[in-house]
């Protein structure tokens, strides 16, 4: 191999790596920086991640328990039908194990959802700003995606989004509660919206923040639609309330026919051991759940009070961030909040350049956040 390569070699060898024009235009995804290289980089620590909306009391114990009790048995390969964890979940749903499809993290599904259903010439529709995914998993597969923007009260567009329905589209998503933006579409507007779309279309509705929405009389039960056979999947996931992003454990709630499809496209073993018996055991763990909603809700009250005493218009929240305007330029602030010691995310990526999204913490860290958020915007 260590010959000189002639310019027909080269060629030959960039000829077996090209790849499609699609391919090409995917964009890696951009998480936050984790914490450990943001210490490293400032020469400081003690630096607090308000950027991910993940849970910062941690993982229910039952969770760990679980974990260190599987831990001898990781040698062997996970039930590739995760039939404990769907179990739990068909009880807990009151739906029956064949609408359920486990993934790694709901990534997994929107991804699967994506190879399985759009052909070249389909057309896919969500909102903007909204969650990234749908976008990437659309260009893979060679599908337009058309971004509807949100009202000026930063909701889904549920007029606009049905005004953009045409005979080729054949998957919508609807993130609700919205992230970045906190807000959801009342139960009423997405009953009008889902008896507008045409049969052939899926509606996909993502619900990562389902159980910090759920007590609001206004938010929608979805699924009602899937037990009532309508072409309508429902996302939920382990990384958010239940504390679980690092281990990837989400999944899909659907007709067992579309269901069927996605099994026989996903890889047999998607869910690790460990994010199956964990995930069980968070799924019971009813004590930790109530905990954190009761720390989110605390945290919301602080953040709005603060936002209000600071004069900065925020968005009521459904979920466990705040979508708020800073006034100013968004990355700035970000830098100077990085060096105060807390990791935000900047508006500027969704399209809002003085907008933040920020996680709700632990009082601790939410007390920390909001004095570094005073001091910085009075300097900038
Ligand atoms: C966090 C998030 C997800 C991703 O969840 P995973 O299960 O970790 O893949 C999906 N949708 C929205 C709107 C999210 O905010």
């Amino acid at each position: 191999m260590a010959q000189t390569e002639t310019p027909t070699r080269l060629e030959a060898l960039k000829e077996a790596t090209k790849v499609a024009d699609n391919i090409t235009r995917l964009i890696p995804y951009r998480p936050g920086k984790p914490v450990a290289e943001v210490e490293r980089e400032l020469g400081i620590t003690g630096i607090i991640k308000l950027a991910s909306n993940e849970n910062s009391l941690g993982p229910s114990p039952k969770a760990l328990t679980a974990i260190h009790d599987y831990a001898s048995k990781m040698h062997v390969y996970p039930d590739a039908s995760s039939f404990e964890l769907r179990n739990a979940l068909s009880a807990h749903l009151n739906v029956s194990p064949d609408t359920l499809v486990l993934g790694n993290g709901s990534d997994d599904i929107i991804h699967l959802l994506g190879v399985t259903f759009l052909e070249e010439g389909d057309e896919v529709i969500q909102a903007y700003p909204s969650f990234v995914r749908y976008e990437a998993a659309a260009i893979l597969n060679n599908a337009p995606c058309h971004l509807v923007p949100l009202t000026s009260d930063w909701v889904h567009d549920l007029d606009a989004m049905a005004e953009r329905i045409n005979k080729n589209t054949r998957l919508i998503f609807i993130t609700n509660p919205n992230n970045p933006t906190g807000t959801i579409v009342s139960a009423e507007a997405l009953k009008r919206f889902i008896a507008k779309v045409p049969e052939r279309v899926l509606v996909v509705i993502d619900e990562a923040y389902y159980e910090y929405a759920a007590p609001a009389p206004e938010y929608a039960d979805t699924l009602d639609y899937v037990r009532a056979g309508e072409n309508v999947v429902v996302l939920r996931t382990f990384s958010k309330i239940y504390g679980l992003a690092g281990l990837r454990v989400g999944y899909g709630v659907m007709r067992p026919d579309i269901a069927n499809w996605l099994h026989q496209t996903r890889e047999p073993f998607n869910l690790n051991l460990m994010a199956q018996v964990s995930a069980v055991a968070a799924l019971a763990d009813t004590e930790h759940l109530s905990k954190t909603v009761e720390m989110n809700e605390a945290g919301k009250t602080e953040f709005y009070r603060v936002l209000e005493e600071l004069g900065l218009e925020y968005v009521p929240t459904y979920g466990n961030f705040i979508w708020f305007d800073t006034g100013k330029e968004s990355p700035a602030v970000f830098q100077a909040l990085l060096r105060e010691g807390v990791i935000v995310r900047t508006g500027d990526v969704f399209g809002a350049p003085t907008y933040l999204r920020v996680t709700v913490g632990t009082q601790a860290e939410n007390t920390k956040f909001l004095n570094a958020l005073r001091k910085v915007l009075s300097s900038l």
